[in-house]
């Protein structure tokens, strides 16, 4: 059979790896054969010997097929089963809102979403801010929700991809995290255990993006692309932006209310909107529930126009234990800072840029997010009004409403704002809100 340390020799001399070498490495992370010290060199020759296309796919694979891979064929769904994956934002609720729409249009969408990461907000750490929502239901309850609200969202197990756990862990210590082909491994493995039949990633670019430059976003985008395509789910990306908070509000329950006045109708941050609609359209085309990006939009429009979106929303968070009347009286169930006001610019200007990065930390900062693993949250803290690029910013128009638990940290949090929002004397050029569309490379 093989051995690690020849294995490790092999990439690092810059040679193929065999789908073979690269199953028997995964099995030795998965079973403890193969030391921490054999897992950090083998991660610091792919960092300077990227892998080629087939071996990122055999390690891939390998990680989702080292644990559970779920398979949906007993459920008898009766549609198709699609999901969507971010890189992470700060704002970004759009799987909150994707999620019933694509259900309400006939997707079935049992999605394993994450905790926040460094500055990027959490999916999981918003639904926990609905009172009784259980982001850990037995895999029975999963199924059933998934089959009568059309969408489930829950936190994952350590039973799915447990080989990606134990390398993320050694590449966290060994400066390997920030690698393409690990990083799509890493993702991926997590993602197509779900038992998907298609995925469309969202990567972001700017200034709250997790990858530095738009060039390493579309690299990222485009091997997340072939390597999920070629490991037999389908699947498209698209480059959106990250130079401004995604919508109004950053902050747990923040989101969540923005998220029922979205599928309500009440409001609709038009970025927000556009993002959320174009992953949707692509969860449509990519699952063949809509034959082109136009006949999904109207279907995505029809499911919040009619209700049916937000009737799916309320259906998940019941039958994940919530409030059975949450979209009527979400006002009632979710809790609130007791100090909020608006923070102003010191003078008066267009808003020019944004360090998107450190408003997410601000948010952290006032308890909406963590800064190590065992921090509690804080869901009523976090920004809500903000301000957008091109703006005006004066004394009538605040940078943001901050909501903070203490005086301190509204203090604190208000200075952060004034230092991430740079102002100018005219507006800048507008930003679009999807900058490329990657689909597979014919290879
Ligand atoms: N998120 C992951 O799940 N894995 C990585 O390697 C990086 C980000």
């Amino acid at each position: 059979m093989f051995l690690a340390q020849e294995i490790i020799r092999k990439k690092r001399d810059n040679q193929t790896l065999s789908d073979a070498e690269i199953a028997f490495f995964v099995q030795g992370i998965s079973d403890g054969s193969i030391s921490e010290g054999q897992i950090a060199a083998f991660a610091m020759t792919i960092f300077f010997n990227e892998l080629s296309m087939s071996e990122r796919i055999a390690l891939t694979c390998a990680m989702r097929d080292s644990g559970r891979v779920l398979n949906w064929d007993a459920m008898n769904f009766g549609g198709p089963v699609v999901d969507k994956h971010s890189t992470g934002g700060v704002g970004d609720m759009t799987s909150l809102l994707l999620g019933p729409m694509v259900a309400a249009c006939g997707g079935f969408v049992p999605m394993i979403s994450g905790r926040g990461l460094g500055h990027t907000g959490g999916t999981l750490d918003k639904l926990e801010a609905i009172p009784g929502y259980n982001i850990m239901p037995s895999n029975d309850v999963f199924g059933q929700v998934t089959k009568t609200a059309g969408i489930a969202i829950i936190g994952q197990t350590g039973d799915l991809a447990p080989a990606d756990k134990r390398l993320y862990a050694t590449r966290d210590v060994t400066a390997t995290v920030d690698n393409i082909s690990l990083i799509t491994a890493s993702i991926l493995s997590k993602k197509l255990a779900a038992g998907l039949g298609s995925l469309v990633m969202d990567v972001k670019v700017g200034s709250g993006a997790f990858m530095p430059t738009y060039a390493d976003s579309k690299a990222l985008a485009q091997s997340i692309v072939d390597v999920a395509t070629g490991a037999g789910t389908p699947t498209t990306a698209l480059l959106t932006d990250m130079n401004q908070v995604l919508a109004s509000s950053a902050g747990n329950a923040l989101e969540i209310a923005e998220v029922v006045a979205f599928l309500t109708g009440q409001s609709r941050n038009p970025r927000l909107q556009a993002v959320t609609f174009a992953l949707a359209e692509e969860m449509l085309v990519n699952s063949g529930l809509a034959s082109s990006l136009a006949e999904a939009n109207a279907k995505l429009q029809h499911s919040l126009d009619s209700g049916l979106a937000a009737e799916r929303f309320g259906k998940m968070v019941a039958g994940l234990g919530g409030p059975t009347d949450f979209m009527e009286k979400s006002e009632q169930y979710l809790d609130k800072a007791p100090i909020i006001r608006p923070v102003f610019a010191e003078q008066q200007g267009f808003v020019h840029s944004m360090d998107t990065r450190a408003l997410g930390m601000a948010v952290v900062g006032l308890g909406g997010g963590r800064r190590v693993a065992s921090d509690s949250i804080d869901f009523a803290v976090g920004l809500n009004q903000c301000i957008t690029l091109g703006q005006q910013a004066d004394s009538n128009t605040p940078l943001a409403m901050v909501h903070a638990r203490t005086e301190a940290q509204w203090q604190q949090a208000a200075q952060a704002v004034r230092d991430a929002v740079v102002l100018a004397d005219s507006a800048p050029e507008q930003l679009p809100e999807v900058y490329e569309r990657i689909v597979p490379q014919a290879v």
